[in-house]
């Protein structure tokens, strides 16, 4: 109640209404949590335990880890789950969903776009069928938000996961968009913070970097979107001119930005490796341990035949890269890969 308390409490309150104002919801519908993975584990964990049933949660088996193992770990108290197939094309459809919901569902969450192919989800109509039949519905939409617009209300979804650091926010932070009314439990008891449903003291300059950033995401969507597809062209244009053998990964609409690339042949961990020597970051579609390469749970579901999948690199382009630094990404990947697939030839 004393006089320097009012200014972080009024920082607070500005930084849930820009939030809000970013995703078309009312300041009080947005939690604050420490990032994409909690407020995950909050959806899930926290619709199943409210409902009075043991009620089935339905997703999709090309989630990120934070929604798989929530989902693994209420099966091991005994709720049901079930995991939608996405087609070949990264997508889950709204006849996926039509042909396995149930009447005892009692939550569906589908991501809004995959992270490592980035294909983008129909998510107002897989909500529109969730709730014909009863059940919430969530998104992870910690790909999208800050990336493509993002409404609530026009997508008439219930529970939203977002991650300031997806967006250029800092690191440790995000939220989630709980509709008003939306029968949930509260993830971390405690203190009276954010309506009792998530206790413990706010982290004020973070939530504080991460409503900054995501009003200055939402105001240059267009313009930075209109500069990773362009960048996305170059891109794949110079490999085509190349002669690669590659795939880009997912069809339909992806985040800008985000390319899945899979080159027959290839060895998509040596290659990462490689770029990194010349500078640049990229990821695999696979895990080496000693003994084996494993594919990601995301390549194997979208079955990508096996000659290409390990050879998957992920190439994830921000608003401050040139056209010049793309075009250097292929020249590098010409002069790791193309010795190799000379001597094939
Ligand atoms: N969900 C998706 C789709 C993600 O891409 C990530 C992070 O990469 C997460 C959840 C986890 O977010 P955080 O790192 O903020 O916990």
């Amino acid at each position: 109640m004393y006089s320097f308390a009012r200014r972080p409490k009024e920082a607070l309150k500005e930084a849930r209404e820009i939030i809000a104002g970013c995703i078309g919801a009312s300041p009080e519908e947005i939690y604050f949590t420490s990032g994409g993975t909690e407020s995950d584990n909050w959806a899930i964990k926290g619709t199943a335990f409210s409902g009075r049933e043991r009620g089935r949660t339905v997703t999709s088996a090309f989630e990120h880890h934070a929604i798989l193992s929530s989902c693994r770990a209420i099966e091991k108290l005994g709720y049901p789950v079930l995991y939608l197939p996405p087609d070949d094309d990264g997508i889950i459809s709204a006849d996926c969903l039509e042909n396995f919901i149930t009447k005892d569902t009692r939550t569906v969450s589908v991501m809004y776009a995959n992270n490592e192919i980035g294909t983008i989800q129909p998510i107002g109509k897989l909500a529109e069928i969730a709730h014909r039949n009863g059940a919430l519905f969530h998104t992870d939409a910690v790909q999208a938000v800050g990336h493509v617009e993002v409404d609530v209300k026009k997508l008439s979804v219930d529970m939203l996961s977002a991650s300031a650091h997806k967006f250029n926010g800092p690191k440790g932070v995000g939220f989630l968009y709980l509709r008003k009314g939306t029968d949930i439990c509260p993830y971390v008891d405690g203190g009276a913070q954010e309506g009792k449903y998530r206790a413990s003291t706010e982290n004020i300059a973070g939530i504080v970097g991460m409503a900054v950033a995501l009003k200055r995401s939402c105001e240059e969507i267009e313009v930075r979107k209109a500069h990773l597809q362009h960048l996305e062209y170059i891109l794949l244009d110079r490999l085509n001119q190349y002669g690669f053998d590659y795939r880009r990964n997912g069809k339909g609409e992806h985040i800008p930005g985000n390319l899945s690339l899979s080159f027959k042949n290839a060895d998509g961990e040596a290659l990462l490796h490689r770029l990194d020597l010349m500078g640049v970051s990229v990821s695999t579609g696979s895990a080496c341990n000693s003994k084996s390469t494993e594919l990601s749970h995301v390549l194997t579901a979208i079955h990508l035949p096996l000659e290409y999948a390990y050879g998957t690199i992920r190439v994830s382009l921000g608003y401050e890269n040139t056209e010049e630094e793309v075009v250097y990404i292929a020249d590098c990947i010409r002069k790791i890969l193309a010795p190799k697939l000379m001597k094939r030839s």
